[in-house]
């Protein structure tokens, strides 16, 4: 069997819910379980609607009728009056007005999942209900059932012999009965029923755990591009698709920010030793690019831009050496509070770390460590990775920049620079010039 993964690019309008069934026609027959993401940019959305309904601007119900409505237009051009699908989608529509009609709850993260799995729920309910329209036998799947998750809501971990054992259970004996599943990516449950999320774009991670938990001979994520590009196609040029790589040297791309493939994904993938095939939705008939252990390591430069960047300048307040016992208290506080270092650097009495900018984040970790350490954070800066580096790309990367800190390991490069502003050059008198 094989799992497949449609985006929300893909699934952005009717005609994309339509192309996504004439791709799906090619494998008419076949053992198939087809994870979607909620259409377009719904998630945003929804999180428009959360932000409301928790500040209770008095927004929220109307933000969430737009949404409803841009899903029933959608409908109107795939469904006749009448049809099932309208009462299911309003059915999943209802369980976030539940949310809605009562106070918002104290545990933000919590509110957040019960609303926002909404997107998928009704996203993957209209596409199974199309692909059963056009005659290919699917088969709706709550994915709550399956993927069982801790309650870190947000970023719900994976309780694997559970999901391992659901997925058995309840997915194979499906598929066994012929046709395809639909299910949503992105979510899980609590062992008390409650929603989950994997975190932003997790959607790619859930087909992951399906292909790992049914033993699926491959998986393929469909996307607007040709397949994993040298380098984001929306920040560079001249970019080439890579025919095929290495697991490792996806996760690498990947754990760096590279946001094609989300970073959870490649790990259950390489534990079983299935292959991933990021495939074009554009162009279906395109080679795209092949994720396995079997390839040969030679790579053009590969360039990962991440944006959203802080240095956190961390000093001891007496002077002392940073030692070991303040790294690991400094790592354990990170740690708890999820704090992501990409990149580090110490001196005697200083120590350095690039790490996301999440502002709330950074002040609670310089508060809890202030009783030794003095924290110094510098925002707005990018963290560019090159894999695979030479000179000439170097250069190029550079130019408009300030290069703050900077590493070489092996063949990966990592830079943390600034976009130098377009200033206006003025005439300066220099006392004595004249
Ligand atoms: P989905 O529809 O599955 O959510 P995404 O929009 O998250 O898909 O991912 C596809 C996008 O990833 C592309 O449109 C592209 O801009 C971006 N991207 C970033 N880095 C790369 C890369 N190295 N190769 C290809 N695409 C990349
Ligand atoms: N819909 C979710 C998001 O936008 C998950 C995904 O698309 O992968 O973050
Ligand atoms: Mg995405």
């Amino acid at each position: 069997m094989r799992v497949f993964k449609f985006g929300g690019a893909s699934l952005k309008d009717a005609d994309g819910v339509k192309n996504v069934a004439s791709i799906l026609q090619r494998y008419k027959g076949e053992s198939l379980v087809v994870i979607v993401s909620a259409m377009g940019k719904t998630t945003n959305a929804l999180e428009d609607v959360i932000n409301a309904h928790a500040k209770q601007t008095g927004q929220a119900q109307e933000l969430y009728n737009a949404l409803k409505e841009k899903h029933y237009a959608i409908m109107r051009d795939l469904f006749d009056e009448g049809d099932d699908a309208f009462a299911q989608v309003h059915d999943a529509f209802v369980e976030g007005e539940w949310v809605l009609d009562e106070a918002p709850n104290d545990n933000y993260d919590y509110m957040y999942d019960q609303i926002v799995c909404i997107g998928e729920m009704v996203s993957s309910r209209i596409t199974a209900a199309y692909l059963n329209k056009v005659g290919l036998k699917t088969t709706w799947l709550d994915a709550r059932d399956v993927v069982a998750t801790d309650n870190t809501y947000r970023e719900g971990w994976v309780i694997w012999d559970k999901t391992r054992a659901n997925a058995a259970r309840i997915v194979t004996p499906m598929l066994a009965d012929g046709g395809f599943v639909v299910s949503q990516g992105f979510i899980g449950s609590t062992s008390e029923n409650f929603t989950t999320t994997l975190g932003r774009e997790g959607s790619d991670y859930s087909a992951a755990i399906f292909s790992h938990c049914l033993d699926a001979d491959s998986m393929s994520i469909w996307k607007d591009v040709p397949g994993v590009l040298n380098a984001d196609p929306r920040l560079f040029d001249n970019v080439i698709k890579l025919d095929r790589l290495s697991y490792k040297e996806a996760i690498e791309m990947t754990y760096y920010g590279a946001s094609v493939i989300h970073p959870k994904t490649i790990k259950p993938l390489q534990n079983k030793n299935i292959p991933l095939f990021v495939k074009s939705f554009i162009d279906p008939d395109g080679s795209g690019t092949e994720i396995s252990s079997d390839t040969e390591d030679t790579y053009p430069p590969i360039v990962v831009v991440e944006k959203n960047q802080a240095l956190l300048h961390i000093s001891t307040l007496d002077y002392s050496f940073v030692a070991e016992h303040h790294m690991s208290r400094l790592f354990g506080k990170a740690a708890d509070l999820r704090i992501f270092v990409n990149m580090m650097q110490n001196t005697a009495i200083s120590f350095t770390i690039c790490v996301p900018n999440v502002p709330e984040r950074l002040e609670r970790f310089a508060k809890d460590i202030a009783d030794e350490f003095k924290v110094k954070v510098e925002e707005g800066l990018e963290l560019i990775t090159i894999r695979h580096f030479n000179q000439e790309t170097i250069d190029n990367l550079k130019k408009g920049k300030v290069v703050l800190f900077e590493e070489r390991i092996r063949n990966t490069m990592h830079m943390v620079v600034r976009n130098v502003p377009a200033i206006e050059r003025k005439a300066v008198d220099i006392p004595g010039s004249k």
